[in-house]
């Protein structure tokens, strides 16, 4: 007896959005197979880091308000399945100029959906949260439904709960990685080192190694080093167990975020700006920099002043942007069974369930009703300048 043929091959099913699609094409009953270099929860693409920022009044545009949405939907059902927690709600505190991109966009969201966040002046700040400081000027939003997931135990949660709803995947061996795929006979087909697999149609969610897998399409991505660091605190007034908000400022230096203090006296944070450019994701610098530091350690002493110069540890992850910074999601322009998601600029992981779920639909059916049409590969200016 011949094996019935797969419904759909997942590339990167081991990531953020990949384990997640991987999810929803089981979920719908299709014969899947996801394949990845590494095992799911890994440290060396992009979802990686103990904790991600999500949140709801989305300065980047208030489009993704109701992906955002679905999202708290699909993590609590993630949750409910699997039995794991992974959503923690801290609030999120973010600081800005009145007239910069992080405030009136949080204030544009929230107003056009809605969603309750409150405002504060920067004096007000310090009173409500007093491990940290806004410069004269600055306003805050605060919003409290905000919080993080555990990066590692989402994507984990998501490989599990497919695979016991009959997904197979193949990942952790080298040979476990796409050396090659190509559209053929209404199908398609992925070559790995260790043999030749086909189905009726293909997600590719890449993370860092767009650039390699998704060559055709000739979009403009950059991949980035992202250093994370955990440093040591000095009073309790991080802890968010004592109320301290996760947190993002944007200052004339940079955009830098962090997490409140979750244990152990330890708190970890990032600038979101900046990052040197990445050309092979599997060769990048690991080491921790004094040019890492410096500028995180600047913004720390200037900002949250209750938290000490020691770095305790650090990890390094990967941005893959696109030029304006949206994610791409949609069907392959010359290929109508692949569908892939890329480019998630450094945003992306609050959404990669709901990512999953796009995937899964473009998959199977050949269209969404998710409202991800913004995030199109036909949109202007993905092609680079
Ligand atoms: C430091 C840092 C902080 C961040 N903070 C936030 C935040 O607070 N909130 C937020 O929402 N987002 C945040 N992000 C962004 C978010 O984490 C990413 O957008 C998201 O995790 C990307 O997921 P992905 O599935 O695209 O990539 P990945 O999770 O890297 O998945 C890609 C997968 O493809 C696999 N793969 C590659 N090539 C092949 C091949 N040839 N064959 C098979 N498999 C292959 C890889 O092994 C990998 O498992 C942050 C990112 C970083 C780096």
């Amino acid at each position: 007896m011949t094996a019935k043929p797969l419904d759909c091959i997942v590339l990167g099913a081991g990531g953020g959005a990949g384990s997640a699609a991987l999810f929803h094409l089981a979920r719908r009953g299709a014969r899947v197979l996801g394949l990845d270099r590494f095992e799911p929860g890994h440290d060396r693409g992009s979802s990686h880091g103990e904790t991600r920022i999500i949140r709801r009044a989305y300065f980047e545009h208030p489009g993704y308000v109701p992906l955002l949405l679905r999202a708290y939907e699909l993590w609590a059902d993630l949750e409910a399945r699997s039995g794991r927690r992974l959503l923690v709600e801290t609030g999120l505190l973010q600081v800005g100029p009145p007239d910069g991109a992080v405030v009136p966009g949080v204030l544009r969201s929230a107003r056009e959906h809605g969603l309750e966040v409150e405002e504060l002046a920067a004096a007000e700040i310090e009173g409500r949260f007093p491990g940290f400081r806004a410069p004269p000027g600055f306003r805050g939003v605060l919003e409290r439904r905000a919080g993080y997931l555990l990066v590692e135990e989402c994507v984990r949660a998501h490989a599990a709960e497919a695979r016991r709803l009959g997904a197979e995947l193949r990942a952790g061996r080298a040979g476990d990685a796409a050396l090659e795929w190509r559209a053929e006979g209404g199908g398609v087909a992925v070559r790995t080192g260790s043999g030749e697999h086909r189905a009726a149609s293909l997600v590719i969610a890449p993370g860092p190694w767009a650039p390699a897998l998704l060559r055709g399409l000739g979009l403009a991505l950059e991949v980035r080093r992202k250093p994370l660091l955990w440093y040591r605190t000095a009073t309790p007034d991080y802890r968010a167990d004592r109320g301290a908000p996760a947190f993002l400022f944007e200052l004339p230096e940079g955009v830098f975020y962090g997490f409140p203090e979750i244990a152990g006296g330890e708190l970890k944070v990032s600038e979101h700006t900046g990052g040197e450019r990445v050309e092979d994701p599997l060769r990048v610098d690991r080491s921790l920099r004094d040019s890492d530091r410096a500028p995180v350690e600047r913004f720390l002493a200037r900002q949250l002043p209750g938290v000490t110069p020691e770095c305790l540890r650090h990890a390094v992850c990967m941005y893959t942007m696109t030029p304006d910074e949206h994610f791409v999601l949609g069907r392959h322009p010359a290929h109508a069974r692949v569908a892939f998601a890329a480019g998630l600029s450094g945003h992306g992981f609050k959404l990669t369930c709901v990512l999953g779920e796009a995937l899964a639909d473009l998959a199977l059916d050949g269209a969404t009703r998710l409202p991800v049409g913004f995030l199109g590969p036909e949109r202007a200016g993905l092609r680079g300048i």
